[in-house]
């Protein structure tokens, strides 16, 4: 009998859902992308019944192509979650409907209250890291619904009287499949708890000091889980109901795992809407003295905790989408490498994609996007490459800093993510990095992490060896084309423009 592994990827701009063999080979999948809503300059909003609706939709479609090839769902042994991380969301237990919109992670409208609470502590931005590995920023889950607790009452009522129930995305999905009124599951797994300021990331327990910090009442909390185990079973009306739900990884961690990272010294860097560099530590906490993040990778089971050094940046892909919506230089995305490969440079000219600030490793939330160094020459297609590269520039400040932290100097990037697909930014990355990139045949490595998570909790894979030759064929390695000197320069002069973005707000 053969055994299939099914993986809900629920991203920043669409749904996905997917199945996969026993041998990590992708057998089908459907995508849907779902509005994102901005009421005001900084703010996104997604609607939490819409996130819900879309990977509903994918479930039934996705099946529906799974069984046409000849396919049984009933042969699917187990699902995987993996999602938009740190995006906050609250519903009433009662009643089971969303109290507010979903927050969602780049979402800047807490520049205030962060400042409020960073000037009020003691330790300033980093009040919290040795705790939870995080400095406070508008990014992170808990100041997201401190804004909620302050500004929309009736998330401050469900608090008070204790019907409130907090989620990041995997949460509110689990909780709605798995029965929602009728006892759905409130649980978050230890990824996903690590990106909200509220779990103590050594114990992987919620922090009373974080909470006691922040006002907020463990009564709203999720139980924390691990990454993979049999939480319960899908028990709303749905093609897979009676199918273990068995893995839950935020989108990054799982990257990781997908990447087969298993490694300390392993690497990866994922280019979505926003970008994420995360470098395996082991089972060290490494707290980062150049401004990297503290995560958890990953938790199999009651299997060691393996932890991360992460590198964010904020705003990555969806540079290509601005340029495309917004500037109109560009019909489609893959219309963006067209442009870009019609200059040899960008002629001088650099982007910082400062829309949401600056994250890591500036955490500077006053910068906004400039576009630099322009002339007369510059045209269309100088814009289009100074796009790409600011990914690029971005990705090897953080590399810089993980080099340094680690001491341990990463030798090749592992890939994956929307813009990966782009031969020429990764061609650039590679020249800017001054070391190899080395990316994927299947670029669909979030699903696969969250995949390999759930069959490893049911057996498909007893042990991570078994996932060697996975995704192993057909990669596409890009090689560094700059000499020291080119890259160093380019490099200083983008560092140049970084500075020009700053304290605009
Ligand atoms: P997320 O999971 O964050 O929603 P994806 O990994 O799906 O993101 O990546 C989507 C991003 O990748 C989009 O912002 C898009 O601009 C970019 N992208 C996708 N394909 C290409 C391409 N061929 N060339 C350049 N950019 C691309």
């Amino acid at each position: 009998m053969p055994s299939f592994v099914g993986s809900i990827d629920q991203g920043t701009t669409s749904s996905r859902f997917l199945i996969f063999d026993e041998h990590g080979g992708l057998i089908t999948s459907h995508q849907l992308e779902f509005d994102q809503h901005y009421p005001q300059p900084g703010w996104i909003e997604q609607d939490p019944k819409d996130i819900l609706q879309s990977v509903t939709t994918c479930i039934q479609e996705c099946t529906k192509k799974f069984e046409a090839k000849g396919f049984s769902v009933k042969d699917v042994k187990a699902i995987g979650i993996t999602n938009q991380r740190e995006t906050t969301l609250v519903w009433d237990k009662v009643t089971g409907k969303p109290l507010y919109n979903a927050i969602v992670w780049a979402d800047t409208r807490t520049h205030n209250l962060v400042h409020r609470l960073i000037n009020n502590s003691e330790g300033g931005i980093d009040a919290l890291k040795k705790i939870c590995g995080l400095p406070l920023t508008t990014y992170f889950s808990a100041v997201k619904l401190i804004w909620m607790l302050e500004n929309v009452p009736a998330v401050k009522e469900a608090h008070e009287n204790g019907t409130a129930l907090f989620g990041t995305v995997d949460t509110w999905l689990i909780w709605n499949l798995t029965g929602g009124l009728d006892g759905g599951l409130h649980i978050t797994d230890v990824t996903n708890a690590s990106r909200t300021m509220f779990m103590d990331i050594h114990k992987l327990e919620w922090s009373d000091e974080s909470l006691e910090f922040f006002g907020v009442k463990s009564s709203i909390l999720p139980r924390i889980v691990s990454s993979a185990e049999v939480y319960g079973t899908v028990k709303i009306s749905s093609p897979l109901q009676g199918i273990p739900v068995a893995g839950i990884l935020g989108d990054q961690q799982a990257a990781l795992v997908g990447q087969k990272c298993f490694n300390r010294g392993d690497a990866k860097n994922t280019y979505g809407t926003g970008c994420f560099m995360l470098f395996n530590t082991g089972s060290d906490v490494v707290i980062s003295k150049s401004g990297l993040l503290t995560t958890v990778g990953y938790k199999f089971g009651k299997q060691a905790t393996v932890y991360a050094l992460e590198g964010s940046i904020a705003v990555a892909g969806s540079a290509v989408k601005w340029v495309r919506d917004n500037l109109g230089i560009i019909n489609d995305t893959p219309e963006i490498n067209v442009l870009a490969s019609n200059v040899e440079d960008t002629g001088g000219v650099y982007f910082v994609t400062a829309f949401s600030g600056l994250f890591a490793p500036y955490w500077r939330d006053d910068a906004r996007g400039c576009i630099v160094g322009i002339t007369q020459y510059t045209n269309k297609n100088h814009i289009a490459r100074a796009t790409l590269e600011a990914a690029c520039f971005q990705t090897r400040a953080i590399l810089d800093a993980m080099n340094k932290d680690s001491g341990h100097p990463i030798a090749s990037l592992k890939v994956d993510g929307g813009l990966s697909n782009s031969d020429i930014c990764m061609q650039i990355q590679a020249d800017v990095l001054g070391i190899e990139v080395d990316r994927p045949a299947m670029r669909e490595t979030t699903a696969l992490g969250a995949a390999i998570a759930a069959g490893h909790a049911v057996g498909i894979w007893k042990s991570l060896s078994e996932l060697d030759s996975v995704n192993a064929e057909n990669r596409t390695v890009f090689s560094p084309k700059f000499d020291k000197e080119q890259r160093e320069t380019k490099y200083k002069e983008w560092e140049k423009a970084v500075e020009k973005s700053l304290n605009w707000v």
